[in-house]
């Protein structure tokens, strides 16, 4: 079969064409411009045959993904405009929403082959930051305090808030478009939530550590400059996100469910008890510091993540060293 995988050129989403094109799919990557997708023709040149494009400009526009559906068996939509820094909270939510709802459209209106398709929305639309703590967070769990402080507070709202509201919406109308179509289509949905995604890079990078995508940047300047500025969470490694998506593609009884893809609860600081343990290159933590002691505030449930579609998650360590294997490779430590 052949699945469309939105945003191809995107951290996550190039993971997700590896992952897709392994398992023998052949793969139809939208991206917005031609550029976009030198890089991926030259990383995945040994499929060649298997590999093929789509140009949606801006997904923000109806009808965006009108022809880049024709002939596909499956969707793996992941474009959304993922910075923390929007002014105007409808600079993130309208793409969001508006790409959503655009690919669940042509879906159900340009190909009847379609059986599936997959939405990345994100634990920002599970997590409400107001909960007691420590908190364990399952599927039924929606952030709505992020959509009232978007709502009342608009630009005055915290950046990260508009981001968790942009994957609320969007999420929000996905169900709500499949709730209302889902007697007349050919396909299912199902959604898929991961916390912090890190891990080795395969999409184009610059030449320094500030070109990386926001979550990476992130463990870089905690691993690199122990600057802990955002809030300990949970995380998956980048590769098990692409093998959730692919198992969210092809496991039946993943259809119509709502599903946490959350590898485990960390803190900062245990990158960078993992990285410097591994590389010379990373001062070990000034403070003490004892992982056994520490209160881990939240805690996604994946359950459902391993019963339904077979996830395995790799260790901390495991993906801590691959990491700093690329950024070493890079150039950037
Ligand atoms: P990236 O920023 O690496 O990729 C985002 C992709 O979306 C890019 O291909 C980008 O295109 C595309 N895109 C953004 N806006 C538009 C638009 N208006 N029209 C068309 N395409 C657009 O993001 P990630 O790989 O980090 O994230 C992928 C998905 O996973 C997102 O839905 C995100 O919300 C979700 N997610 C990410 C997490 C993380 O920690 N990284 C955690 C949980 C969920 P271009 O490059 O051309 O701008």
């Amino acid at each position: 079969g052949k699945v469309l995988v939105t945003g191809a050129n995107g951290f996550i989403a190039v993971w997700t064409v590896k992952a897709l094109l392994d398992a023998g799919f052949s793969v139809r990557g939208a991206v917005r411009s031609l550029s976009k997708a030198e890089h991926l023709k030259t990383i995945f040149s040994s499929y060649a045959g298997k590999l093929e494009f789509a140009i949606v400009p801006d997904m923000i526009e109806g009808g965006a993904f009108d022809q880049a559906v024709v002939g596909i068996d499956a969707i793996v939509h992941t474009a959304s405009p993922v910075h923390l820094a929007a002014n105007d909270p409808a600079e993130v939510i309208e793409p969001a929403v508006n790409g959503t709802l655009g690919v669940l459209r042509a879906a159900a209106a340009r190909s009847a082959s379609i059986q599936r398709v997959v939405y990345v929305s994100s634990c920002a639309a599970v997590l409400t930051r107001d909960a007691p703590e420590p908190h364990v967070y399952d599927e039924t769990c929606w952030n709505d305090e992020d959509v009232n402080a978007v709502q009342t507070l608009g630009r005055a709202a915290e950046p990260l808030a508009k981001y968790s509201a942009s994957k609320i919406f969007a999420e929000r109308a996905a169900w709500a478009f499949y709730e209302e179509h889902k007697g007349a289509l050919s396909w299912d949905l199902v959604v898929v939530n991961p916390p912090w995604v890190f891990g080795p890079v395969l999409h184009e990078v610059g030449s320094g550590p500030k070109s990386l995508n926001d979550s990476n940047r992130l463990l870089f300047e905690a691993i690199t400059k122990g600057s802990f500025t955002v809030a300990d969470n949970c995380y998956t490694d980048v590769r098990d996100v692409a093998q959730a998506l692919l198992l969210a593609v092809t496991k039946p009884a993943a259809s119509g469910e709502r599903i946490i893809a959350s590898a485990r609860s960390f803190k900062w600081q245990d990158f960078v008890v993992a990285a410097s343990k591994t590389s010379n290159k990373v001062q070990p933590l000034q403070a003490s510091y004892d992982a056994t002691k520490e209160v881990y505030k939240v805690v996604y449930n994946n359950t459902k993540s391993k019963e339904v579609l077979g996830v395995t998650y790799r260790s901390l360590e495991e993906t801590t060293a691959d990491i700093l294997k690329d950024w070493e490779t890079r150039g950037y430590l």
